[in-house]
């Protein structure tokens, strides 16, 4: 199913719009420096039941697009421009206590770390509960029933018993499934996974990714996987946005990203990557300088000053204009904002990277 692009054209139960739809997002913070333009014009469309996946180093925007949908920034310092619709509700402009009823029930954030999350203070049981009982009216009784439930669902051993079992009473993967329960136990139609699986070892980051799409099955849930890792990516997402420097640099299904990349900093990304099935001396190849600082983003292209291509591309475009994202077509493949056509991204991939990849 497509998520990044439009929903399925000419099908007569085709939703009016998109369940999640970001228009030309700008996300801004004012600091002693200047302002920091950690999200710079993004755009991106995610149906129910789907899963994106946004991949960038740190720094790129991913996690502070996120907390823009749940609107989780500080107002004091944060300027959010653009249009973020939720199931036709606008998120931007809606009031702290609008967004508190939306957060838990409508949309769920699952983090990276389960130990800071979590409260050292009060019962897992409890804090699966918590959120039933504030959105649904749920009585206590009835919450820590559900809460038995969910820890059951998530394939904790002996749920009624560890329901009341403290947060450090759980080893890291078992506090991870304790949040994915709490995330989902108002049913929500959209889950955020922030780095879901880094702290954990590679049997349970498995276990944990594969629980997230059995749940997504049955809830029917749409869910954004924010990650660093290629892998957790090839694993989970139907569609792919690439990130850098606050834009999106590439987009399309997880198949076409993965296999056939478009954009330099994408195919940095996957050569810098270890894979278990290439060749052992295929060397890693890591991408060259470090992310630009988003005070003062690079003119033109913000990849260039890390990319190897830019003498492939006539006069100084790369330094000087900014490549703009193609529309997505039908499918949900939109290629890469990069000023090298067609013809030259094919034969580089074909010959430079594919043999890296293989
Ligand atoms: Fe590299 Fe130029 Fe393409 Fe940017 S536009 S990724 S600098 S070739």
């Amino acid at each position: 199913m497509s998520t990044l692009s439009q929903t399925a054209a000419g099908s007569a139960t085709a939703p009016a719009h998109p369940f999640l739809s970001v228009r030309d997002l700008y996300v801004h913070f004012a600091t002693e420096d200047g302002t920091v333009k950690a999200v710079d014009g993004l755009s991106f469309d995610l149906e129910r039941g789907s899963t994106l996946g946004i991949v960038g180093e740190s720094g790129s925007g991913k996690s502070v697009t996120n907390l823009a949908v749940l609107g989780l920034h500080n107002p004091r310092n944060t300027t959010i421009r653009g249009e973020i619709l939720l199931d036709g509700q606008e998120l931007t402009g809606a009031s702290e206590r609008q967004l508190n009823r939306l957060r838990g029930k409508k949309m769920a954030m699952i983090f990276q770390d389960s130990l800071a999350a979590l409260s050292p203070f009060y019962t897992v049981g409890r804090q699966i509960a918590e959120p039933l009982m504030k959105h649904t009216g749920a009585s206590r009784r009835e919450a820590r029933a559900r809460a038995v439930e969910m820890l059951r669902k998530v394939g904790i051993p002996q749920p009624e018993l560890r329901v009341d079992d403290y947060p450090h009473q759980f080893s890291g993967g078992m506090r991870q499934r304790a949040m994915i329960a709490m995330a989902l136990v108002c049913d929500p139609d959209l889950v955020i996974a922030d780095e879901p699986t880094t702290a954990l070892d590679v049997t349970v980051q498995a276990q944990i990714l594969d629980l997230l799409k059995d749940l997504q099955q049955e809830t029917g849930a749409a869910i954004i996987i924010i990650t660093h890792d290629l892998g957790v990516i090839a694993k989970t997402a139907d569609q792919v946005m690439v990130m850098y420097a606050g834009r999106c640099v590439e987009r399309g299904t997880v198949t076409e990203v993965m296999r056939r990349p478009q954009h330099p900093y994408s195919w940095g990304l996957l050569s810098s990557v270890p894979r278990l099935d290439s060749a052992v001396e295929v060397p890693l190849v890591p991408i060259p300088g470090a992310p630009p600082s988003l005070l003062a983003p690079p003119p033109g292209c913000p990849f260039h000053p890390r990319c190897r291509f830019t003498g492939q591309v006539p006069g100084d475009a790369c330094r000087t204009v900014r490549p703009q994202l193609p529309e997505p077509r039908e499918e949900g493949r939109s290629g890469a904002a990069c000023h090298l056509t067609a013809e030259q991204k094919e034969a580089v991939f074909t010959e430079q990277i594919r043999p890296r990849l293989r």
